[in-house]
C-alpha cells in the first residue's frame, strides 16, 4: 500500500543539533511505534521549514517497516477528497476508507484557513478514527490558533477534545532548516 510521501526521510538523516527544542528521547520513543499500536496521537507544531514534514515521513516509514498500514496526505488534499465524496454522496463510504490505514498523516494543517463545512467534515474524519488509528498532524499553527484555522471554535474544540485525549505534543520552535542551510552557503545575509 502506497503512503504517497512527498518525499524519502530518515530519522538518520534528521540533525538533532540543529534543532535543540526537540527531545531526542521522545522521538526515539515515538520511533518504537508503540503510539500506533495504542491509537494514539501525535502533534508535530512549529514554523515552516523546522523539520516537522521530515519527522513525520521519518515515523511513517518506519511504521510501514513494522508493518503497519500508513497514509499521507496534506490536509488540503484530505478536506478536497471528503468535500467531493460529500458531494457525490459518498462520504460515509469514504470515511471507511480513511479510517483503514493505522496511521493517517496529516500534513499541513492550518496553511490554509478551513471553510466552515470543510471543518464538519475534518470533525467526521477524526471522529471515525478516534480510538481506532492513530493520527500524526504536523501543523504551523499552535493548538490554541485551531479556532481560526477550521473557522469554528466550536467545531475546533471538538475536534482537539478528541486528538488531544491520547496524545503527544511535539512543539518545535527556531528557525528553518532550509533559510539556515542557504545562509551557511553564502545565499542569504
Ligand atoms: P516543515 O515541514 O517543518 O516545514 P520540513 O520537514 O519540510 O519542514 O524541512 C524542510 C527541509 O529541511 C527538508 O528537506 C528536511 O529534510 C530538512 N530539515 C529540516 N530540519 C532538519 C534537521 N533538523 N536535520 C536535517 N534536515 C532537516
Ligand atoms: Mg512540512
Amino acid at each position: 500500500k502506497l503512503a504517497q510521501f512527498p518525499f524519502v526521510r530518515e530519522l538518520d538523516g534528521f540533525d538533532f543539533e540543529a534543532q535543540p527544542s526537540l527531545d531526542r528521547g521522545q522521538i526515539r520513543e515515538l520511533s518504537t511505534c508503540r503510539w500506533i499500536a495504542h491509537g494514539d496521537t501525535v502533534l508535530f507544531l512549529g514554523p515552516p521549514g523546522t523539520g516537522k514534514t521530515h519527522l513525520a515521513v521519518s515515523l511513517g516509514r518506519e511504521a510501514i517497516r513494522q508493518n503497519y498500514n500508513v497514509q499521507f496526505a496534506t490536509a488540503a488534499t484530505l478536506v478536497a477528497m471528503l468535500a467531493k465524496a460529500h458531494n457525490d454522496g459518498s462520504l460515509d463510504k469514504q470515511l471507511t476508507i480513511l479510517s483503514r490505514p493505522k496511521l493517517l498523516i496529516i500534513d499541513e494543517l492550518g496553511y490554509l484557513p478551513f471553510e466552515a463545512n470543510a471543518a464538519h467534515l475534518f470533525f467526521q474524519l477524526v471522529s471515525r478514527r478516534y480510538e481506532r488509528g492513530s493520527i500524526l498532524i504536523t501543523s504551523n499553527r499552535s493548538v490554541g490558533e485551531w479556532g481560526s484555522v477550521f473557522g469554528d471554535p466550536v467545531v475546533a474544540t471538538a475536534i482537539l477534545d478528541r486528538l488531544l485525549h491520547h496524545s503527544t505534543v511535539i512543539t518545535i520552535r527556531g528557525d528553518s532548516y532550509r533559510l539556515r542551510e542557504k545562509r551557511r552557503s553564502g545565499l542569504l545575509q
